[in-house]
């Protein structure tokens, strides 16, 4: 990458600038941070899985009608975007409860709800990524109020299709968080990452945790949960 130059570097991908100002660079890390950067590792050969499971997954959503700011893969761990400028916010839908939801509302791990969870978090480190709601949103000027229901919409629709897709690999999808951008003529599209560091994934018959949480609680086994998810969706998604 030594010819592109470095846009942004960020706690598990670099972004590059290309000879095309609507197009970037993605390189995928194997560095691991939790807990707003206090934990700090390294997971041996998640960048390249996190990098092939997004560009999988966004393709297949790309087929389902969401747009994305994939373009095409590029090696292993480098991916070419299209350049959008990020919505500030951190978008959350649940299945179970666990994580965080858990912890404030003193549910044990595991509840199934009856119908998926949408939240937002104000994507603000210096602040924590402190929840947020809709109105709060708007009255920030984070997005406008139709970006927020075509948000709703399409984080909904990836549910829908994540949920099942998962099932036919025999893993639970828990929960997940997405990113989404706009093009330079304003489009709203998902951008960022799908994979085992943004979705809990749980076995569906053992109910093991096959995602970023044996890094954060230190369960060990972190890089073949890895492996495993990224294994299952070759095979069965
Ligand atoms: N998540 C993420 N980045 C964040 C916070 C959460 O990718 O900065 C993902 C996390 O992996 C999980 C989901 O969003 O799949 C819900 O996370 P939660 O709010 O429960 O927070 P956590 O317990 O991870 O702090």
């Amino acid at each position: 990458m030594e010819e592109h130059k470095l846009l942004y570097e960020g706690k598990a991908k670099k972004v590059y600038e290309t000879e095309d100002p609507q197009q970037l660079i993605v390189s995928y890390k194997d560095d691991a941070t939790a807990f707003n950067g206090l934990k700090k590792g390294t997971i041996s050969g998640k960048g390249a899985i996190n990098n092939q499971m997004t560009n999988l997954l966004m393709k297949r959503l790309e087929q389902i009608g969401v747009p994305t700011h994939l373009i095409r893969e590029l090696s292993s761990r480098e991916t070419l975007v299209k350049r959008v400028s990020i919505i500030p916010l951190e978008v959350i839908v649940r299945n179970l409860a666990a994580g965080s939801f858990s912890k404030r509302y003193g549910v044990v791990e595991g509840v199934v709800f009856d119908q998926p969870t949408l939240e937002f978090s104000y994507k603000n480190d210096a602040l924590g990524d402190p929840l947020i709601n809709s109105s709060h949103a708007i009255a920030l000027k984070l997005a406008t109020p139709e970006e927020l229901d075509a948000i709703r919409r399409y984080s909904f629709a990836v549910n829908d299709f994540l949920k099942a897709l998962w099932a036919e690999c025999g893993v639970i999808l828990v929960d997940f968080k997405l990113e989404f951008g706009r093009l330079a003529d304003g489009t709203v599209v998902l951008a960022d990452e799908i994979s085992p560091d943004t979705c809990r994934l749980w076995d569906a018959k053992t109910h093991e945790k096959l995602d970023k949480d044996r890094f954060r609680r230190d369960l060990g086994g972190v890089e073949d949960a890895y492996q495993q998810v990224m294994r299952r969706l070759l095979e069965h998604g």
